[in-house]
């Protein structure tokens, strides 16, 4: 499958040949034809899967197609109305979605805006008043700038809802319901969700009508190229594991999960303290500092994001080796959408999750949803029990019917291979006295390749 097979106009051809892509993903394969031809959309898609271009691309085209009466040579809309509304529920998603529309029709003319909380209204009033084709933006915000009469929905035809199990889970309901009440009932809809709880589906078919349903990649079916590894630890341990891990494991980029916003800042001041360079992000931070949080990350300057579930909702950041649940979360699903960050487009990655004694429920719900065994991390090759402490396994069978494995150590020949006593593999923040310490300045590291 090309994209030529799509029937997308050239200039989106071309903006998608720009953007390096070769050949469609299964969400855009799936989802970009049917939009096309105006159809309603129930999509079942997690990040990564490529579903911001499958909604984006037909989005652009038909608004291109659509355009307002022609105007006369040199003349400027007096205002352009409001044909597409994206909602989503972060303002890191948001503006992530406006800058995939930004990419994609780069080479058409038309206008898009980004609106989100947590920053001055009065420049986003500005642009509204102004007038575009595309508000990408998150519900409270937007809501804000509806009572202000700055935005006026009047004329949407077509709506997104992107990201829709993270909106209900965050108590965005009443919120879409008041945006929804105000948005004509002819138009097209697609509905994005990495899961599909009930809650979902009951709002799925109050708002489409007659969707056609794709799948691109089941939720319980995590990066097949992701190993799991669990680490015994009691609550109180995990601090100083954590730095364990981090000095005696090469990584790229570890992405942090913690339960609580307190417990993020917590832990970034612990491993600022080891010499880690580690920074966080969460709701209780302005947007500036999450996004210089961010950025840091992306570029390489912060080698550990501290994340929170839902600060950390569809953030799209390649290479992160990785992934660190330092609380595990009651809702396995969650474990799921933590994975995903790492072992992205082909490339191996390492999901370490810290087990406290009141975690084991959690640890098995994971296990059951994604039917793979997290092995003890003793199992690792070159293990080296954390400091201070003789790690055992958790006292659970290795392998259980039906279940797979860990399919072991990686081939790849640049970690974990050698035997606990002789290859231990070199700790890449180690001083000359064996400890952490922060990376010297210049040194050449691998970048991001895509900071979206
Ligand atoms: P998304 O799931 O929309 O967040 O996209 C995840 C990543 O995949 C983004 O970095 C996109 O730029 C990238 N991407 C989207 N579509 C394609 C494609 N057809 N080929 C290669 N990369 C893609």
């Amino acid at each position: 499958m090309r994209f030529e097979d799509l029937r997308l106009s050239k200039p989106l051809l071309d903006a998608v040949r720009t953007a390096g892509y070769e050949t469609p993903t299964q969400v855009q394969a799936q989802v970009i034809p049917l939009a096309l031809e105006g159809k309603d959309v129930l999509g079942c898609a997690q990040t990564g899967t490529g579903k911001t271009a499958a909604f984006a691309l037909p989005i652009i085209q038909r608004l291109s197609e659509d355009q307002p009466p022609q105007l006369k040579e040199g003349e400027r809309p007096r205002f352009r109305s409001l044909r597409c509304l994206v909602l989503a529920p972060t303002r890191e998603l948001a503006k992530q979605i406006a800058d995939s529309f930004a990419t994609y029709g780069r080479y058409t003319k038309l206008k898009r805006a980004v609106v989100y909380g947590g920053v001055n209204k009065r420049p986003q009033t500005r642009t509204l008043r102004q007038g575009v084709d595309i508000l990408v933006a998150t519900p409270g915000r937007l809501l804000d700038h509806m009572s202000d009469s700055s935005v006026s929905l009047k004329t949407v035809d077509i709506l997104v809802l992107d990201e829709a199990d993270n909106m209900l889970d965050m108590g965005f309901l009443p919120d879409i319901k008041r945006i929804l009440s105000k948005i004509p009932k002819q138009r097209q809809t697609m509905l994005l969700s990495a899961t599909m709880p009930p809650a979902i589906r009951a709002l799925a078919s109050e708002i489409l009508d007659n969707p056609v349903s794709v799948e691109a990649a089941r939720v319980s079916s995590p990066a097949e190229n992701v190993e799991h590894w669990s680490y015994r630890v009691e609550k109180d341990g995990k601090a100083n594991l954590l730095c364990s891990v981090l000095e005696a494991t090469p990584f790229t980029r570890a992405l942090v999960f913690t339960r609580t916003k307190h417990g993020a800042d917590k832990v970034v001041r612990h491993l600022s303290r080891a010499g880690v360079s580690a920074d966080a992000i969460h709701g209780n931070k302005t947007q500036n500092a999450r996004s210089r949080a961010l950025a840091g990350f992306r570029t390489g300057k912060t080698d550990v994001l501290v994340a929170t579930d839902i600060a950390a909702r569809g953030l799209d950041i390649d290479n992160i080796s990785h992934v660190i649940n330092y609380d595990l979360t009651a809702e396995p699903e969650t474990y799921v959408h933590r994975i995903g960050r790492t072992g992205r487009a082909g490339a191996s990655g390492t999901a370490l999750s810290f087990v406290s004694g009141e975690d084991r429920g959690k640890l098995r719900a994971i296990e059951r949803l994604i039917q793979i065994t997290l092995q003890p991390a003793v199992d690792i090759p070159g293990y080296v029990a954390p400091k201070g402490r003789e790690d055992r396994p958790i006292g659970r069978p290795r392998s259980e019917s039906g279940r797979r494995s860990n399919t072991g150590p990686r081939s790849d020949g640049n970690t974990r291979s050698g035997s606990s006593t002789g290859n231990r593999p070199k700790p890449r923040f180690a001083n000359k006295n064996g400890g952490p310490r922060r990376r010297p300045r210049g040194d050449k590291r691998e970048t991001t390749t895509a900071a979206k």
